[in-house]
Formats: C-alpha cells, structure tokens, sequence
C-alpha cells in the first residue's frame, strides 16, 4: 500500500469517521447483452413482468422496514410503477428484439438522460433513484431478488464505504447495518443519499473525484464530512488532525442535543418559530420528532410528480389530512403546487419555453390550468375545514391580480363546497411567496391581499442576482449575503411587519447556521428548512442576542460586497465559540 493520499469533495454530513474502505464498484458489474429471436419476444416481456412484480415486492418489503425514511423507497416505487419505465423497455424487447436486461439499462439510461437535462440541482439527483429501481428489476432477472443490492452483502464492522454513486435505497441498507462513513465520487449536495446520511448522521463526503482509483479495499481511511476530506493510508500527523476534529464535533453534538425540546428562543428572550420544509406528508411525523414546531413549507407539487393524471380532489385531501394530523395543531403551511420551469410534471403539460424559470411557473401555471388548481383548492379546503386550523401559501407571485385571481377561485370552491353542505371556514389565511424583486416592491400592497409573508430566497436571490439557481458555472455568484439581498430581505420584513403581516423565510437560507444571526437580526417571525438543519440553527439563535443581531445586520446593510458581510458575521459568530468549520 502507498504512503497518506489525502483527496477532497464535498462534506455532506457533518462528523468524523475511522475505519477501512470498503469499496463497491457497480460499474464492473456486467449484465447480458443479447438479441431476442421473433419467437421468444413474448416470453421475454414475461421474464420482464415477473421481474417486475419481484422488484416490487422487494421495495415494498425495504419500505417496511425504512420507518421514517420510507418515504423514498415510496418514490421508488412509483418510479417501478411509471408507465415510462415498464413500457418503455417493453417497447425495447418487442420493437428492437432486445433482451430484458439490455431493454432496462437503455430505458434507464432515457430516463436518466431526462433528469440530467434538468436544471434543479434536487431533482438532477434523482438519477440514483432511477439507477436504484433499475438495478433491483436487474438483481430480480438475474434471479437473486431478495439480495435488495447491498443488503446482503458482508460488510466488517470497520467499514467506510467507497462507491462511485450509492443510491438512496443503498444508503438505507447500509446504515441498518451500522457503517462508519460513505465516500462518493459523485452526486450533489442534495441528493437522496446526502440527505439521508445528514438525518442518520453518518460522516459523508460526495463528489470526491478518482477516489475509486485511489482507494484500496481494506486500506486505512479517514472520512472528514464536515470539511470535506478524505485521507487514505494517514499519516500519524494525519490521524492527530483527525483526533482533533473528532473531539470539537463530539462537543458539537452534546452541545447540540442539550437544546432538544427547547424553544427557538434567544438570550434576550426573542422567540423565532422553527419549522420545516416536507415534500412528502410522510416526513411530518419525524419532523414533529426532531425538534420542528410545524410545517412552514409543504411543496404539493410533489405530488403531481411521477404520474400522468392530475391529482383530484380525494387525493390532494388526503394529503393535507395526512399533513394536519401528524401536526395535531401545530402550524402547517400548504403551499400549492409551484410546477413548470424545472419541477415538471407530466399530468401538466407545460409548453416548451426559451427561458422557463422566466415562463409558466408556479401560480402562473396554476392559473393557466384551472381544473388543476382548483381541485387542489377544493381539497384544501375540505381538509382546513374539517380542522379550522392550516394556510395557505401562493408561489411566484408577482402581482396583487394573481392573488386577487386564486383568491377569486377559493371563494367560488368554498361557494361550491357550502352548497354541498361542506361546513366551510372562510377565514382561511392565504400567503404570498416572495420570491420575485417585483413581489419586495409592492410588498406594502401585497400585505393589504395577502395574510401573511413567506420569503423563498431559492428563487428572490436567481431573480435578483441573475443566477440561475441551477447553473454550476454562475454558482460561485450566488450570495445570500449579497447586500442587494439583504436589503430586499430588509424591506419586506418590515413592509409585511408594519402591515401586521406575519414573515417567514423558507428558502434554504434559513437552513444555514452561518446565515442564523443575519435572519435574525433581519426580524423574520419564523425560519422554515430542511429538518436536518433545524438543531444546528437553533443552537445558534439560542446563543446569539437579538439586540445584538440587530445591530450586525444594521452593520451588514451598510457593507457593500458580500465579501464583506460574510467578515463581519464570522466574526460575530467566532466571538461566541459558534463558527462550524473552525
Ligand atoms: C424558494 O424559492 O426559496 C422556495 C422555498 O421555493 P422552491 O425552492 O420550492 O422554489
Ligand atoms: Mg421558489
């Protein structure tokens, strides 16, 4: 073995791992590439659907047992299930006579080819989850369903696992079986298994290139998922480094744990709601779990996905009911559905556009599509109605005339409703997203339609800055802290604060430790984010005084380069020991 080889990617979920590489390598994996003769045709689309029912029953069974993270093997299963996978390699078989294995892998690689073009970084990542489905209805022809990939596998205690990509189902059954780290050559911060190893809290480190070459199975390897390194065969300095490292992350993390089932709550007694933001109603019950006082986004648009239908009335009830259960009362807000641009649905056709983050998006479409969105608001009342209790939240609103349309709409489903004998609450509260630099200028007249403010800085900093949010070659251009943020961020919260307005944030900004004292000092009532986020910003506004926030962002707005705000809160947040990468 050679001497230390240290490599770096992203750190994806924060902590440090010891042990040896376990290397799985799929792309060695080699599967039949045959032509099929006209008279076997028919028998081989039957191996194919037998395939297909064990593969089903085999992610239903994985599902079972994922508990709080079943809701992914859920999206895989409506992947085996979309007509686009099971048609499309049956179309293979019979049209071009290829055999089934052959047939999947290309149809795979069609369906992959979609999501890359894609320009969300979210859902881009989802070709693991293509490539997970994929590859269990190959394991099923193969004739070795029940293996469920790495499930069966023999894995030693020690093990870091090294893959060029580790699908999310992947993730899964390794961490039941108690691995110390995963390393990836590829993937985004967003992805499945990024996600998944932040909530299971193992160390990762993705889009560490050549580390398959370079790593040899068995060989030491030291896993940093916070700062993003990996060192192979360390050194003896190497492994102090890492001793070091180990023990500012264990203080980190009873630190951490001494604010569970505490407010979000400053010093001087300012209190800031923190919620989350699901994309499926089965993550509620484990967001209510970790920490989360409500839901402050629900993206519905998830549920138009992976189907061909739009979803009626008795769904989308259901999903709410599901939603407004599992939070027993606690805040939960329903946003609807924000497709078009790069979330796209085939139950909505959206038409093909030059510049679609700047075309039919969000309650653009919604409005352009009637019989969508008003089944979506008719199932929304029916669920709020039941309960008195949930909101609803307007995406991309640019204009009082949108609000005043949807609100048109809702009045005329509510009418419908009564007249059914519905016992509907009129007072439901409506929000507007602010998500464009038009919705900061007219905020004062947004307030007069709209109950409440949700700022979604995904989309208000691309439209401000320019930067498309999916764009890696204008990333490094993408500043939160912009000054030009900050002050549109400043005008609202006090437009919508001044009018009585309640204001949220919910774009991933609020999700970042570094950015907590600037959100707090900016005002916002409430901060939304992903729910493996929300420990670490609680632990910083309940150590961070809003007076003294206050003035960093008084600070902060008089800066004129991001550079330069970013100085000034590090050095706030260094001041009290909080600054994460130190
Ligand atoms: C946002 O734009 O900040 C937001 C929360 O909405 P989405 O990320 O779904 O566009
Ligand atoms: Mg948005």
């Amino acid at each position: 073995m050679s001497g230390e080889h240290v490599l770096h990617g992203l750190g994806v979920a924060p902590g440090v791992a010891t042990g040896r590489v376990h290397l799985i390598d799929r792309r060695r994996k080699k599967y039949p590439k045959r032509r099929v003769s006209a008279d076997v045709v028919d028998a081989e689309v039957l191996r194919l659907e037998s395939a297909w029912q064990e593969a089903r029953e085999l992610l239903l069974s994985l599902k079972e047992k994922a508990g709080e993270h079943s809701a992914i093997l859920e999206a895989h299963l409506l992947m085996l299930e979309d007509p686009l996978l099971i048609d499309g390699a049956k179309k293979h078989i019979l049209d071009d006579r290829k055999c089934a294995e052959w047939a999947i892998r290309a149809t795979v690689t069609e369906i992959r080819t979609r999501f890359e073009a894609l320009d969300n970084a979210y859902f881009r990542e989802r070709r693991s989850d293509v490539d997970f489905v994929g590859d269990r209805l190959l394991d099923a022809l193969g004739g070795d369903p029940a293996s469920g990939g790495l499930a069966a596998e023999v894995i030693p205690d020690d093990a870091i696992i090294v893959a060029h990509e580790l699908s999310p189902g992947d993730a899964i059954a390794l961490a039941r079986r108690k691995v110390r780290g995963f390393v990836t050559e590829v993937g985004g911060a967003t992805s499945h298994t990024a996600i998944l190893a932040r909530a299971l809290e193992i160390p990762a480190v993705i889009a560490c290139k050549g580390v398959l070459d370079r790593a040899a199975s068995g060989e030491e390897i030291l896993v940093d998922g916070l700062r993003g390194e990996v060192v192979l065969s360390p050194s003896p300095a190497a492994h102090a480094r890492f001793q070091t490292f180990q023990s500012i992350h264990n203080a980190r993390q009873s630190d951490l744990r001494a604010d569970e089932g505490l407010p979000g709550e400053t010093p001087d007694g300012r209190r800031v709601e923190l919620l989350a933001n699901v994309e499926v109603p089965d993550e509620v019950p484990a967001a209510v779990a970790r920490g989360a006082g409500g839901v402050g986004l629900y993206r519905s648009e998830f549920l138009f996905l992976n189907r061909s239908e739009v979803p009626n009335v008795d769904e989308h009830e259901q999903a709410y009911d599901a939603i407004l259960s599992a939070l027993d009362g606690r805040p939960a807000t329903l946003r609807t559905f924000d497709l078009g641009s790069d979330k796209l649905s085939a139950a909505i056709r959206a038409p093909r556009e030059q510049n679609p983050a700047l075309g039919l998006r969000g309650v653009r479409l919604g409005l352009a599509r009637l019989p969508a969105l008003r089944a979506q608001l008719r199932g929304m009342v029916r669920s709020l109605s039941r309960r008195r209790h949930g909101q609803i939240l307007l995406p991309m609103i640019g204009s009082v005339e949108e609000v005043l349309a949807v609100r048109a709409l809702l009045r005329e489903e509510m009418d419908t409703l009564h007249d059914e004998g519905v016992d509907v609450w009129r007072q439901i509260p409506v929000g507007v997203m602010i998500e464009l630099p038009a919705a900061v200028w007219i905020a004062d007249a947004l307030a007069e339609v709209a109950d409440f403010f949700s700022v979604g800085t995904n989309d208000l900093i691309q439209y401000m800055l320019a930067i498309d949010r999916g764009n890696e070659h204008v990333a490094h251009l993408y500043q939160p802290l912009h000054p030009a943020v900050l002050r549109a961020l400043r005008h609202v919260v006090e437009a919508g604060h001044h009018a009585g307005k309640s204001v949220s944030l919910c774009g991933e900004m609020a999700a970042d430790p570094s950015f907590a004292p600037v959100v707090l000092g900016l005002g916002f009532d409430s901060l939304s984010m992903p729910v493996a986020s929300l420990r670490a910003v609680k632990h910083v506004i309940r150590r961070f005084r809003y007076d003294d926030a206050q003035k960093l962002v008084q600070q902060c707005l008089a800066a004129s380069t991001s550079a330069a705000v970013q100085k000034l809160v590090r050095k706030e947040l260094i001041l009290r020991g909080l600054y994460e990468a130190d």
